[in-house]
């Protein structure tokens, strides 16, 4: 088998990205943020702001799940310009759903940037992108490949797996991660930049996936190195892992007669800042005692929700309204209507079928 450097996988390498634009001009995903290869020769223009917004959704969220929530948000904030003059609460809310809030407010603060610099345009480079709230090196080098052509190849997930299978790179993530970005940068053609990072987005998502490649229909086996070996899902290789810690906390309902909820939003910094949720205790590592509960409040259940560093179980309870004054952050909702993150959607279902039927109660 040729390593990496010998001269016959550097031939090889010349012959990729034409194969691999090849098959993306047919096999391309039909992605709503999407210019098509075909409608790019007839002509149809790429919306940067269209492309920014898909790359801060996509950031931590799946493309499937921002298939269904990017056409109504662009519909609604069509350009940076309308984004920045919408309240954030607005903006926060049409971002229920796609979780990670603190994108919603980068993607609100960057177009606030962007609007500032009526003169200069958009950024259209990784550095000027760079500068932008929210803006990391992927999301950086994803929107100037896709939107402007730039010289760069955006590695995510998909990519780096490609790439490590492209050229068997043995040494496990994430130490091998900087190798994987030059050996990807050096597979870049010269013209349509763009389509090529969106072509090897799309082998790695739909032929060469995770757990087993479909390399009899890969457009760029000839060159691959992991096929060759006979055993290419075995890269990447991965450093071992460590358990996802759980944490633990409590949240309450409380309803008062006209069957509104009483939120209260949380601080603008860490998890989930800035959004609206049940009040509760905060999340740590101490496992509740059985007999734990909040005041008088009725338990209702647990929940549990995956975040990316920790699960979290999160105790329910119920409860009537207080008899106090609210506080600047609280405030009373419709419980069905009311946009929350998906963690506290999940909660207040729970909090709201043990209120109407007590019976539920676990
Ligand atoms: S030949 Fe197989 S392992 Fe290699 S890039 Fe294609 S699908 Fe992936």
């Amino acid at each position: 088998m040729p390593s990496a450097n010998s001269p016959r996988l550097q031939r090889a390498d010349e012959a990729i990205a034409p194969a691999l634009l090849s098959w993306y001009d047919t096999h391309a995903r039909n992605l709503p943020w999407r210019v098509s290869p075909g409608e790019r020769r007839a002509g149809r223009r790429i919306d940067p702001w269209r492309v920014l917004v898909s790359e801060f959704m996509l950031q931590q969220t799946t493309a499937g799940t921002v298939a269904r929530r990017y056409a109504a948000f662009v519909g609604r904030w069509p350009t940076a310009e309308a984004l920045a003059a919408a309240p954030l609460d607005d903006v926060l809310s049409a971002w229920a759903g796609l979780g990670y809030y603190a994108r919603a407010r980068n993607l609100h603060r960057a177009a606030q940037a962007i609007a500032a610099r009526p003169r200069a345009g958009a950024p259209r480079t990784e550095d000027e992108l760079r500068l932008l709230p929210g803006v990391g090196a992927y999301t950086a080098a994803a929107v100037a490949a896709i939107a402007f052509d730039a010289p760069c190849v955006p590695v995510d997930g998909n990519v780096e797996r490609v790439t490590a299978r492209l050229f068997a790179v043995d040494g496990p993530l994430p130490g091998a991660k900087p190798r994987l970005r030059d050996l990807a940068q050096s597979l870049r053609p010269s013209r349509r930049t763009g389509d090529f990072a969106q072509a090897l987005m799309d082998l790695g998502a739909l032929v060469c996936t995770p757990k087993s490649p479909n390399c009899s229909q890969c457009p760029i086996s000839f060159a691959c190195l992991g096929y060759g070996s006979g055993a290419p899902a075995r890269f990447p290789r991965r450093a071992a892992k460590s358990q996802r810690p759980v944490r633990y906390g409590a949240a309450l309902a409380q309803f008062n007669r006209r069957g509104q909820v009483l939120l209260e939003r949380r601080p603008e910094s860490g998890l989930l800042g800035g959004t609206l949720g049940l009040p509760g205790t905060a999340w740590t590592n101490e496992i509740p005692q059985a007999e734990q509960g909040i005041g008088r409040a009725r338990p209702a259940g647990r929940v549990a929700h995956v975040f990316t560093h920790f699960r979290l179980e999160l105790d329910v309870f119920v409860d009537a309204a207080p008899r106090r004054r609210l506080r600047p952050c609280e405030t009373w909702a419709d419980p069905r209507a009311v946009a929350l993150p998906t963690v506290m959607r999940k909660a207040l279902d729970l909090a709201l079928a043990r209120r109407l039927n007590p019976a539920t109660n676990r």
